[in-house]
């Protein structure tokens, strides 16, 4: 067991230089023919080992899609997905998602929860224990267990959602909106715990989100999508010192990339409005 913990540490669990995604000239169309419906322009976009990545763009655009063909749920029409080189064809492990809604199993406990992917992996009763601990501690959820999920609060149930996550030790985590049914207030916490941990964890993380502000404060890079059908418009860097806190939000780089993303988003948004209504 102490073995397990020495190698097991979420610091030294080798996800580090590792989460390196390709997405090659994707493009996502729905349905056939008359019915046929691009959802994602062709799109091409390097994301480098340990970055965290927002994706930003308004309700509809096609972030979901994207973020889905990553996940290995949803086949590219044309192009390939890759992460570490092998192409993307279905979900795997090396690949943790987080969505908006949460996902636990209501009936098992949180800890089993969290248990269940490294029980699934092969790993024995001891280890899996292990390993769910670890990050219920990570989380700051150690206390809560043998909670059921109904008897815990939205953001402690996102919480267990990234522990159970990362507890596969993905090289890559995709949050589709993670923080979205979330109260304002639980959300900056959030916002602050996740970097936290990815501090910590080094993985590489591909979040969505339509909410400038959770971007800029999150990312390394932000990728603007445009209205429907989405393309990425615009790679912005963030380079805003970390770690982060919530008074980030006066600094003068901050208030300089946030403009930037909304006048972006309000010239693109014009565009399809205009576009629409020819
Ligand atoms: P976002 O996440 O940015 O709000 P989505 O990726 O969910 O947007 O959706 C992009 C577009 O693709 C929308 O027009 C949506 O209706 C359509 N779409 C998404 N999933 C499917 C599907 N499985 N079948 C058909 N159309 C879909
Ligand atoms: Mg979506």
């Amino acid at each position: 067991m102490l073995d397990v913990l020495k190698y097991r540490r979420p610091e030294e669990a080798g996800s580090r230089g590792k989460g390196r995604i390709e997405i090659d000239d994707v493009s996502i169309t729905f349905g056939r023919g008359a019915a046929a419906h691009r959802a994602v322009e062709p799109t091409t976009i390097t994301i480098e080992p340990g970055q965290f990545v927002c994706i930003l763009g308004p309700s509809g655009c096609g972030k979901s899609t994207l973020m889905n063909a990553v996940a290995g749920y949803t086949r590219p029409t044309t192009g390939q997905v890759r992460v570490d080189g092998a192409v993307i064809e279905k979900p795997g492990p090396d690949r943790g998602m987080v969505f908006q809604q949460y996902s636990l199993l209501p009936w098992k406990t949180v800890y089993e929860n969290v248990a269940f992917g490294p029980k699934m992996a092969g790993h024995g009763k001891v280890e899996a224990s292990s390993i769910a601990n670890t990050f219920l501690n990570m989380v700051g959820l150690a206390k809560f267990g043998n909670r059921y999920p109904a008897e815990l609060s939205g953001g402690m149930q996102q919480r267990v959602g990234i522990a159970r996550a990362l507890a596969n030790y993905p090289s890559v985590l995709l949050m589709d909106e993670p923080f979205g049914a979330l109260d304002a207030q639980t959300r900056l916490m959030m916002q602050e715990s996740l970097l936290e941990i990815w501090r910590k964890f080094g993985t590489t993380v591909l979040f969505v989100t339509h909410d400038v502000d959770e971007a800029v404060f999150l990312a390394d890079r932000v990728l603007i999508m445009s209205a429907a059908p989405g393309r990425i418009i615009e790679d912005l860097a963030i380079d805003l010192p970390r770690p982060r806190r919530p008074d980030i939000a006066v600094d003068p780089a901050y208030v300089a990339a946030k403009q930037h993303c909304l006048s972006s988003i309000r010239t693109e948004s014009r565009r399809a409005f205009e576009e629409q209504n020819k």
